[in-house]
């Protein structure tokens, strides 16, 4: 089907026709000095003329006069919240004439209808739909929540100094995962159709086909998105090059500025690691069972039947990066990184990991 063209007065009538289906339609929105998803119920809602600038512990907002909603990179927060829940309760117990009975919690969600989701969170949606739905054991809680989704993605035209994606082969235009690819243009959008639900979306919505002229656009602005990126992972499997450095005094240089205070983790779109506890009744007469997200920098990640295993900073950034960009390939088949950049910005310090990449692997003595 031939690209079509959606005017922005009339992205409206797209979100009344996703809340009319009994979609909660979550949409990009400022809120605390960030761009963050948020349920909205109609597009003056979106980002109209807000920019961003990111770096190395770095992200600021600014806004301009400039017609577009989409004008910006990824923020701090991805979609991984919606499906992945931050905190959540699993079961509880209670004491009942002297037994225990267990009662497990489900969610009960609502439809999501994503909008504006981009190229790089759809591919960290793939691989949290591996994680937790693609293995012996289905994740329940996960499951329950990406069961009825709808997502229009909004392919990137303005990414971030810090973003790397298409060195990662993760963007900025979506291929798979969306049921509507829009690209932004001052006037609108060139609509694609991913799916038969995506179809028939648009065809309620009676669009005119895009241009000629207006598909070239679209085309030139993606190509410079991918053109500007000045980051990058090199794009093949690292794990033999990064397992040969296990002690590439790198890590050490890192462990000096690293506060393992875990915010790439908790902002990157594809960490997964949680912890489970009890939050046991003070008169013995239940408990409640709670998940919650977790990061491989904490002391808790690593403490293992009575000992640390990974006791120093140096440990905790090489188990990150390890897993990330080499552990993941025997796991998943592919690097745990999208290159999406969050974790750059929202380093404190302004650890970048493409540049601790490029310092492991310059020196050519230790092979891989
Ligand atoms: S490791 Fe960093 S750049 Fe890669 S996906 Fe996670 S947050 Fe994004
Ligand atoms: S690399 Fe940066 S964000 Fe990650 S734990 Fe260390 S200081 Fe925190």
């Amino acid at each position: 089907m031939a690209p079509l063209f959606l005017p922005h007065p009339r992205l409206d009538e797209l979100i009344r026709l996703l809340l009319a289906q009994g979609f909660a339609v979550i949409g990009p929105r400022v809120r605390e000095g960030m761009i963050a998803y948020g349920e909205i119920a109609a597009a003056a809602e979106l980002p109209w003329g807000w920019h961003d600038a990111q770096g190395p512990g770095f992200y600021r907002l600014t806004r301009s006069d400039a017609p577009r909603c989409f004008a910006w990179a990824n923020g701090p927060q991805a979609i991984k919240p919606f499906l992945f829940a931050p905190q959540e309760t699993l079961w509880r117990a209670e004491k009942k004439d002297g037994c225990l009975v267990f009662t497990p919690v489900t969610p009960a969600p609502r439809p999501l209808a994503f909008l504006g989701v981009r190229a790089c969170d759809l591919a960290a949606a793939t691989i949290q739909d591996r994680v937790f739905l693609g293995q012996a054991v289905v994740d329940p809680y996960y499951a329950a929540r990406s069961e009825e989704l709808f997502v229009i993605s909004v392919n990137c035209t303005h990414p971030a100094a810090t973003c790397f994606c298409a060195s990662t082969g993760d963007g900025p235009q979506a291929t798979a995962g969306f049921d509507i690819s829009l690209t932004e243009l001052d006037d609108g959008f060139l609509a694609e159709v991913g799916t038969q639900a995506g179809r028939d979306l648009l065809a309620a919505l009676h669009l005119a086909p895009a241009t000629a002229a207006q598909q070239a656009e679209a085309a030139q602005a993606l190509a410079h998105a991918a053109q500007v990126q000045t980051r990058a992972l090199p794009g093949r499997n690292l794990a033999a090059a990064l397992f040969s450095r296990l002690e590439h005094p790198r890590w050490d240089w890192v462990a000096q500025r690293c506060l393992a205070c875990g915010n790439c983790t908790q902002v990157c779109p594809t960490c997964f690691c949680h912890a489970e506890e009890d939050r046991p009744a003070l008169d013995g007469s239940g408990t409640v069972h709670e998940r919650r997200w977790d990061s491989c920098f904490s002391a808790g990640h690593a403490w293992l039947h009575g000992f640390q295993v990974r006791p120093e900073i140096r440990h905790r950034y090489r188990q990150w990066l390890l897993h990330k960009l080499a552990g993941w390939h025997e796991q998943f088949g592919r690097s745990g990184c999208v290159g999406c950049g969050r974790c750059i910005a929202a380093c404190p310090v302004g650890i970048d990991l493409t540049e601790e990449v490029a310092a492991l692997l310059a020196e050519a003595d230790h092979g891989g």
